[in-house]
């Protein structure tokens, strides 16, 4: 039987999509060739990149509302250097919420001044910063909606007229927000749409032009958008399985479906958490993340018992970030109900044997 899946990334997929997914690495399309062995410029793969960016757009509600949908290499490292490089003029606005956050940061300082609104850093990242002002002469305000390695989300999103840049890697897809407000989204595929090796980026195309300086052509949206993100070879296999799996999002009832079912996952689970004494919750309440829950035992000594029924259960993946330590359960789309389930029983089956003994 196959492993309650709780891993942060590169993390669980639709196993229906890793099905056929394995189908079109021998024959694809039914042409008698695999997937990866035809030209990326083939009709059978021209049709998928189109889908995929189609599905994607359309999944948001983005569509003829001037976006375009890119699948770009590098991951989401790569546009923490690229956002600047395309937009930075003189001054760029960052909120601190993670790790993530702060290596964009590091970035972004290479092209200009830095703005940092606010920050939780000094306290390790357990809340999101509120009440922070952004300066308006800013050429962009950029923010990471869901904070993968501490465990916190954004709930709310600032209103600005400057250009809004978000790094939605972990927790696009997940649940209903404003999408038109974003004017750059970002995310590495492998946290909620497809294995590694692409990036989503959705841009508002008149946000681009307005930077003095020259862009090598691999880094300057514009290039990608111009030639419908196949400037150079896609990965082609990565954008296809996450082609699959917008697809089976789409086919459950999308984003308004499926953010029920993680409010539900993330319930159960950050119910038992406050309510078991041997655990518990590292950030703050308001700020929890539905996608990745961080806690801890209350008393370390019984680490090696809890470990132990947890792997025997055939759980896979909730040892915490190394530089958080405890556990992180990441309840990404394609986990199911009966996964948190079974943690949950765990966590109760440890409680018992704890008390008796
Ligand atoms: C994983 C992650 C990244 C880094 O993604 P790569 O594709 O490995 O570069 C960036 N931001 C967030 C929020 C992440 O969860």
């Amino acid at each position: 039987m196959k492993k309650h899946n709780f891993s942060a990334g590169p993390c669980i997929l639709p196993q229906g999509v890793l099905k056929k997914a394995s189908e079109a690495l021998l024959n694809f399309n039914n042409d008698d060739l695999s997937l990866i062995e035809i030209s990326h410029r083939s009709k059978s793969f021209v049709d998928v990149i189109e889908k995929a960016r189609s599905l994607a757009l359309e999944l948001l509600g983005l569509e003829n509302k001037g976006y375009k949908a890119l699948f770009l290499q590098g991951g989401a490292s790569l546009e923490f250097l690229m956002v600047a490089y395309n937009l930075l003029n003189k001054k760029a606005a960052y909120l601190n919420t993670g790790t993530w956050s702060d290596k964009a940061i590091k970035e972004a300082k290479e092209f200009g001044e830095m703005v940092e609104v606010g920050s939780s850093k000094d306290e390790g990242y357990t809340f999101i910063p509120k009440g922070y002002s952004i300066p308006e002469d800013a050429d962009y305000f950029h923010c990471t909606s869901n904070n993968t390695v501490a465990g916190t989300q954004m709930k709310v999103f600032p209103k600005t007229n400057i250009p809004l840049v978000c790094d939605m890697s972990s927790d696009i897809f997940s649940r209903q927000l404003d999408f038109e407000k974003f004017d750059l989204i970002y995310a590495g595929a492998q946290k909620n749409m497809g294995p590694a090796g692409t990036t989503l980026v959705i841009i508002k195309e008149d946000i681009l032009g307005k930077v003095e300086r020259h862009i090598p052509s691999m880094l300057n949206y514009q290039t990608h958008i111009n030639k419908d993100s196949m400037f150079n070879t896609p990965s082609v296999f990565a954008v296809y399985v996450s082609m699959l799996t917008l697809q089976w999002l789409k086919d459950l009832g999308g984003i308004e479906f499926i953010e029920k079912v993680n409010n539900k996952k993330a319930a159960l689970l950050y119910n038992e958490i406050d309510r078991n004494s041997l655990f518990k919750g590292i950030v703050a309440k308001e700020d929890r993340s539905t996608m990745n829950a961080t806690f801890v035992l209350t008393n370390k000594g019984l680490t090696e018992t809890f470990d132990k029924m947890w792997t025997e259960a055939g759980i896979n993946g909730i040892k915490g970030h190394r530089s958080v330590g405890g556990y992180r359960a990441s309840m990404y789309n394609a986990l199911p109900l009966y996964s948190v389930q079974a943690l949950v029983d765990v966590m109760q089956e440890f409680e018992r044997k704890v008390i008796t003994e």
